[in-house]
């Protein structure tokens, strides 16, 4: 579904991402760790087609149905909720994702009457109603509370399951990558530093990679 090559990115002198490649399969749950100022934001923008200014030999072949929840939910605040949801896409679908992610029968809010975590579940039910086959999501779940990331968590899953997008998630949270996805990256000096099958991820390993030193 993705394919980066040669992908580089360098605000002023500085190479955020040099020479990068990264592959997703059709379906696949692929999860981006790194530390904060690594470039995943950098990459996913660049991803989403919303950065004119990356270089490099670059190819980047995208599929068009993509979805993007960004790190700032980045609703329009003219618009209430439910506007906000529906917005491109036919009306209808929009009541059901926001009872999915929880807020049944807040469609009329405006979007500056909600929590910095509702408005969060918010883009999400904008992303979910567009059935997009490449969903790329920057810590979408950062601002929840425990209880309602693992409610975000079943449900990112379960409409996974059902849609098949291919799923790029940034996260923080080393557990989270490893429980939510199929595959786990971490992005170090530009690149793919570490690419691992979630399955044989080993967490200490992880840790290490983003320069998290644990104790034995
Ligand atoms: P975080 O985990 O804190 O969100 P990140 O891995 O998403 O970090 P990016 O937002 O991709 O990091 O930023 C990577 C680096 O690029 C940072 O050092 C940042 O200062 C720099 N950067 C990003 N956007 C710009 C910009 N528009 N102009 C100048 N520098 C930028
Ligand atoms: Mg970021």
């Amino acid at each position: 579904a993705v394919r980066v090559k040669n992908l580089t990115r360098q605000f002023q002198q500085r190479k955020v991402l040099d020479d990068l490649d990264l592959t997703i399969a059709p379906g696949e749950f692929v999860a981006l760790l790194g530390r904060s100022g690594s470039g995943k934001s950098t990459l996913l923008k660049a991803i989403a087609g919303l950065d004119h200014d990356v270089t490099g030999e670059g190819t980047l072949e995208v599929p068009h149905e993509v979805a993007v929840a960004f790190q700032d939910s980045r609703l329009l605040p003219w618009l209430r909720v439910l506007d906000n949801v529906e917005l491109g896409v036919k009306p209808g679908r929009g009541k059901a994702a926001l009872d999915e992610v929880g807020l049944k029968g807040r469609e009329r809010a405006w979007p500056a009457e909600l929590s910095g975590g509702e408005q969060q579940r918010v883009a999400l039910a904008r992303c979910l109603v567009r059935e997009p086959r490449l969903l790329l999501a920057d810590e979408p779940f950062g601002a929840l509370d425990a209880l309602t990331r693992i409610k975000m968590h079943a449900l990112l899953r379960e409409l996974c399951a059902k849609h098949r997008p291919a799923v790029l998630l940034v996260t923080h949270d080393v557990d989270e990558a490893v429980e939510l996805a199929d595959r786990v990256l971490v992005l170090q000096e530009g690149r793919i530093g570490l690419d691992l099958p979630a399955h044989d991820a080993d967490r200490t390993h992880l840790l290490s990679a983003l320069g998290i030193g644990v104790a034995a």
